[in-house]
């Protein structure tokens, strides 16, 4: 049973706007309470959709999409149900940290979550017994924060189910970026995508890019594609645009679904990048180099990549850690082989 508190009805009609309040203490605060700013806009009749960002604190672009939304919007807007929550871990947001500086977790590694737990796994529990139960379609916005640096691209997993599979893929598409993503987890097991298709729903999720600084550009796509996203699953009263008449090329799809596609740090060192995001490569080219502060007379180790494709991401800071994902190389995908075209 969740001890969060949400001070909004999330089944009443009509807009409503107020906060999840999570139970939690410090030493200056017995009796305190995380507030998660949460909206719900209910009208007509149409799908839920459950609208998310700020899963990690440091990546921008999503929470600002769903602001200007969360201000824009009018209950006749609506044919459905629109749940949104614009930062979902605040105090990570506000101190740029991937992780929560409450309780040092990484959200995206919390689920199913834990209704006992710390703050951000209780919030998870509220999220896998509360909030995607009552939604058709979950939308996570991500970039790659500080650590990574990503192609602009809204991105999906390969779900076993082939009806729920076609519509994350149409979905995706609806997104209308110039390059879309298959992934594979790499790092770990516990993500909210993961729980939210464990329960059948269309999960739209997007990398609007990395680093601190966001390009007025990336916006631009990452507010584009949200509202397309919006019109595309009917929660949104309009029509969807595709890239075709806007005058755009298809979508260029790419996967990493191998391990080896993520490249990592084989020893700690300063980074130098030799491949810029979206680039071509072929297996066996440097992508990048790591040198040693302490020992000039050290050849600096090359990292490699693993197969033809592209770069879609790449390290952030310019300091590596032996381990860290330094790379990821994608490769262009046959829709057919995958089950995403008829
Ligand atoms: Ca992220």
């Amino acid at each position: 049973m969740s001890s969060i508190h949400s001070t909004i009805s999330l089944t009443a009609r009509g807009a409503h706007y107020g906060h999840l309040a999570i139970p939690y203490s410090y030493n200056l605060g017995g009796w305190a309470n995380l507030q998660v700013p949460i909206a719900s806009i209910r009208h007509g009749e149409g799908p839920t959709v459950l609208l998310m960002a700020g899963n990690h604190g440091d990546e921008y672009p999503g929470p600002v999409a769903i602001l200007h939304l969360w201000r824009s919007l009018r209950e006749h807007d609506v044919t459905g149900q629109l749940i949104l929550i614009p930062c979902l871990n605040p105090p990570a947001a506000q101190a740029s940290t991937r992780l929560s500086p409450l309780d040092g977790k990484n959200f995206n590694r919390c689920f199913p979550g834990n209704p006992k737990g710390t703050p951000s796994e209780m919030l998870a529990d509220y999220l896998t017994t509360i909030l995607f139960p009552m939604a058709d379609v979950v939308i996570d916005l991500h970039t790659g924060g500080r650590s990574l640096d990503f192609v602009p691209t809204a991105h999906m997993h390969l779900v076993d189910d082939a009806a729920q599979r076609k519509a994350m893929f149409a979905a995706t598409d609806a997104f209308l970026m110039d390059v879309a993503f298959l992934y594979a987890d790499v790092a770990g097991s516990g993500l909210l995508p993961v729980e939210a298709e464990r329960q059948g729903k269309i999960v739209i999720t997007t990398e609007m890019g990395g680093g601190e600084v966001v390009p007025a550009r990336v916006h631009r796509l990452c507010q584009r594609g949200l509202r397309n996203v919006l019109l595309h699953c009917g929660v949104l009263r309009g029509k969807a645009q595709t890239r075709e008449e806007l005058g755009l090329q298809p979508a260029r799809w790419v996967q990493s679904l191998d391990r080896d596609d993520y490249r990592f740090a084989p020893e700690s060192g300063l980074w130098e990048a030799c491949v810029d995001l979206g680039e071509a490569v072929r297996a066996g080219d440097v992508i990048g180099r790591i040198h040693f502060l302490e020992r000039p007379d050290r050849a600096a180790e090359e990292v490699l990549a693993n197969a033809d494709g592209i770069l879609i991401a790449g390290r952030g800071p310019s300091i590596v850690k032996q381990g860290d994902c330094v790379g990821c190389i994608a490769r262009d995908v046959d829709l057919g082989h995958v089950g995403l075209l008829d």
